[in-house]
């Protein structure tokens, strides 16, 4: 007997028809005599429309009564599972994140697990219950009702995993696994059997949403195998493990794209010492990641600086940066939300020279222009505009011959 935690994303419990037939596979995991932990997101959309209503109500709206609302949607998906799984005979209970005790810090919106404590999970487990625990939510030290980010429930997924010492995690979404970009936007997309922990991580900071970055940070302290497949067939997935041999022979993974960001430009900015600091520290203490900066070089002693916020952080970034510009005397402050970010993804590329001039190469033969580059050992992002995004995708991959009629070893 094994101990497996199932998670299911919004598309696979996006209505009764789907939550019943998820119950009858978690049935079928149960009398094959395992002890089951089902975690759940909301329905598909269903948190969307919650943050669009916080947002019809207050301009700013993230903090405690944001996450009372958003996290609401999950409530109702574990309760009705627990309802299907006991009318098909099974013993099960729905537990909201405060109820396991899953303890975040404060940081509402995004906040981040600090511990669990799984006594009363262990109890109900023994017991012969299945747990259906709501995904994305948390709860802080005053007691407060916090949510983890947006595709938070992988998180609560691989920490239970994690905390209860579980034999496997599995992703259950509306894809067969992970592949080697997003099959919905590239038709070639290659199904990956294997990939380390370190190149998921990287696929999800920099865009590929199918796990969310904190759970694979999770899935690779605590050693937690995560299986990612789908909900609708029996197919294998993709496992995601610590990094074998096989894995280094591949020089570009993964293509990702992110359209969740937006791009703020400070025209004609003093070029001295302190600068940098009087932009960035007020969008750090207002909680605000900045993703890439450039700067251009000077002229007459002035100069443009640029850089990239996500895309719920926009309008805040905005109203802070054009109150510092005044302060610093800046000429204007420029917006810009279509953008999208499209990375190329490897660790093989850490030995392999080229890359960079090939994807300038690709992209400058279709005309997209790029606005502007970041490289870290293993990957090379651009930020080209929104439109070209499919498109960038699709060319980078049959580039880099990830496509599924290329020889290129199968990893893992
Ligand atoms: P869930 O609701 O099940 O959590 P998500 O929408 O969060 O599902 O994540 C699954 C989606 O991730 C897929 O439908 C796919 O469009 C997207 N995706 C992006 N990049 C990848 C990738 N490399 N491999 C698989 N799916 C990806
Ligand atoms: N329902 C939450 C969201 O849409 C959490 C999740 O789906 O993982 O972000
Ligand atoms: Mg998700």
């Amino acid at each position: 007997m094994s101990l497996i935690v199932q998670k299911y994303g919004g598309t696979s419990v996006g209505n009764i028809e789907r939550i019943r037939n998820v119950a009858r596979r978690v049935a079928r995991t149960a009398n094959e005599g395992h002890e089951v932990v089902v975690v759940l997101s909301a329905m598909s959309g269903e948190t969307n429309r919650l943050v669009a209503l916080t947002l019809e109500a207050n301009e700013f709206p993230i903090g405690r009564e944001y996450d009372l609302v958003i996290s609401t949607g999950e409530q109702v998906t574990i309760g009705l599972m627990a309802l299907c799984l006991q009318e098909m005979g099974m013993k099960a209970k729905g537990f909201l994140g405060h109820q396991v005790a899953i303890i975040t810090d404060s940081q509402f919106g995004s906040a981040r697990i600090e511990s669990i404590e799984t006594e009363r999970l262990v109890a109900e487990l023994k017991s012969g219950v299945i747990a259906v625990v709501a995904g994305f939510q948390g709860v802080d030290a005053g007691g407060d009702i916090t949510t983890l980010g947006r595709g938070g429930s992988d998180t609560t997924a691989v920490a239970l995993a994690a905390a209860l010492k579980a034999d496997l995690c599995e992703i259950y979404t509306d894809v067969e696994g992970i592949y080697t970009t997003d099959p919905n936007i590239c038709a070639d997309a290659r199904k990956l059997k294997k990939v380390s922990y370190d190149e998921m991580l990287e696929m999800a900071s920099l865009g590929a949403k199918v796990l969310q970055t904190r759970s694979v940070e999770f899935a690779k302290k605590y050693e937690v195998p995560v299986l990612v497949r789908s909900s609708f067939s029996d197919a294998g997935g993709t496992l995601v493990c610590k990094e074998d041999k096989d894995m280094e022979k591949v020089v570009v993974s993964g293509i990702t794209y992110n359209k969740d960001e937006a791009k703020i430009s400070i025209i004609r900015v003093p070029d001295r010492p302190g600068i940098a600091v009087k932009v960035f520290r007020p969008l750090s203490e207002a909680a605000i990641n900045v993703d890439m900066i450039v700067q251009n070089i000077s002229h007459d002693a002035h100069t443009d600086l640029t850089f990239t916020v996500s895309k719920s952080d926009y309008k805040k970034a905005m109203k802070i940066i054009k109150e510092v510009a005044a302060v610093i005397e800046a000429k204007d402050v420029i917006g810009d939300t279509s953008i999208a970010k499209v990375s190329i993804v490897g660790a093989g590329m850490r030995s392999h020279a080229g890359i960079a001039s090939k994807t300038f190469d690709v992209l400058a033969k279709e005309g997209i222009n790029i606005q502007m580059i970041s490289t870290s050992e293993i990957k090379i992002s651009v930020v080209v505009d929104v439109k070209y995004t499919e498109l960038a995708v699709r060319v980078l991959h049959e580039a880099f011959g990830l496509g599924k009629d290329e020889v290129v070893e199968e990893k893992g």
